[in-house]
């Protein structure tokens, strides 16, 4: 038995009889608030061509990668976690996995978070001695009774779980930062050469939705500087009932306004996910005059296989296999400066 869901059942059996009635109780009042009258369901309107995947930015071979997996019958989460690995390897990716930009002192450190379609989630942050953030975050979630493992703890979890120690510095990116250094100054650009944090939302055969988003966060960050992406709710969230978004962009915003959770709930009140993605960029932009300065997008896709995006700036591209395809689709933007 999984230990998270040893300690559960445990759990369970300590709590006893005398609360059984009661909880259930509660838990069929939740259920009921829960349940969506069957015009609300996106499932009930359309029966949507599967499977789905989708991702941030132009990962051409991590969201086909998804795509074939899916394709061969791999569950959502396999196939999304496949389909991130592409570009948590990818040496020449700076703002993901292996290569990824250092902090300013020098350090590379990963976040990434993975949701199954049961709700379960797990997340690791601040992560330095391998690239695999976003299988580590499922591990998490399987073999601990915990949600999130961070810096130090993360890393010996990583060890004791198997995973190979790598230097996440490569020649490139050290050259990189030295060159940084020679001019520090905290400012992270717009559309970094179109590609950024990944993101990623399989949609399997048998219609169930899981997510994953993995990042090396903002280049030359503060040492300990954590954004969304490995935060549930903010870089990523989904309900398998309604769908599920990500987020790419500048994490503290996303943050602010629970961006992913956002477009999720919107979605559950009716919302398509073009709209809710439009509506959690408003949010922003609404609550940060500064929004000029930064790129935030979201992709999000709905229980009947409907996808949507949005950012603040012109640049930003979202990938999307669907009906066997896998297509770059431009996405519109806010900030249209006349
Ligand atoms: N959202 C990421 C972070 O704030 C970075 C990015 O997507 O550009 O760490």
């Amino acid at each position: 038995m999984k230990r998270r869901k040893f300690i559960r059942s445990t759990a369970a059996g300590a709590v006893g009889a005398t609360f059984a009635v009661s909880a259930m109780a509660c838990v069929d009042e939740n259920k009921k608030k829960d349940i969506l009258p069957e015009e609300k369901k996106p499932m009930s309107k359309n029966k949507p061509n599967l499977p789905i995947a989708i991702c941030t930015w132009q990962f051409t071979a991590a969201n086909q990668t998804a795509g074939d997996a899916l394709e061969r019958g791999k569950p959502a989460l396999d196939a999304a976690i496949e389909g991130v690995s592409v570009e948590e390897q990818n040496l020449k990716n700076t703002t993901v996995g292996k290569g990824g930009a250092p902090d300013r002192e020098g350090n590379v450190t990963l976040d990434a978070c993975v949701m199954a379609p049961d709700g379960d989630c797990g997340a690791v942050m601040a992560v330095s001695n391998t690239s695999h953030v976003a299988a580590l975050s499922r591990k998490v979630m399987e073999d601990t009774p915990h949600v999130i493992l961070v810096g130090e703890g993360a890393e010996e979890f990583a060890t004791l779980s198997g995973f190979e120690t790598e230097d996440l510095l490569t020649e490139a990116s050290e050259k990189a930062w030295q060159e940084w250094l020679k001019s520090p100054e905290y400012k992270p650009i717009i559309n970094i050469e179109n590609h950024d944090t990944i993101g990623m939302l399989t949609m399997d055969k048998e219609g169930d939705i899981a997510g994953v988003c993995t990042t090396s966060g903002l280049s030359y960050k503060m040492k300990g500087r954590v954004g969304d992406s490995p935060i549930i709710g903010s870089g990523l969230f989904l309900d398998n009932e309604i769908g599920g978004a990500v987020a790419t962009g500048m994490g503290e915003e996303v943050i602010k306004t629970v961006g992913s959770f956002l477009i999720v709930e919107l979605m559950r009140n009716g919302m398509s996910p073009q709209d809710a993605c439009e509506e959690a960029i408003r949010r922003i932009v609404s609550k940060n005059t500064k929004y000029k300065d930064f790129q935030i997008a979201y992709i999000a896709i709905n229980k009947a296989g409907e996808t949507g995006a949005y950012c603040i700036h012109e640049g930003f591209t979202m990938m999307q296999y669907k009906n066997k395809k896998n297509e770059s689709v431009l996405v519109d933007f806010y900030h249209k400066p006349a």
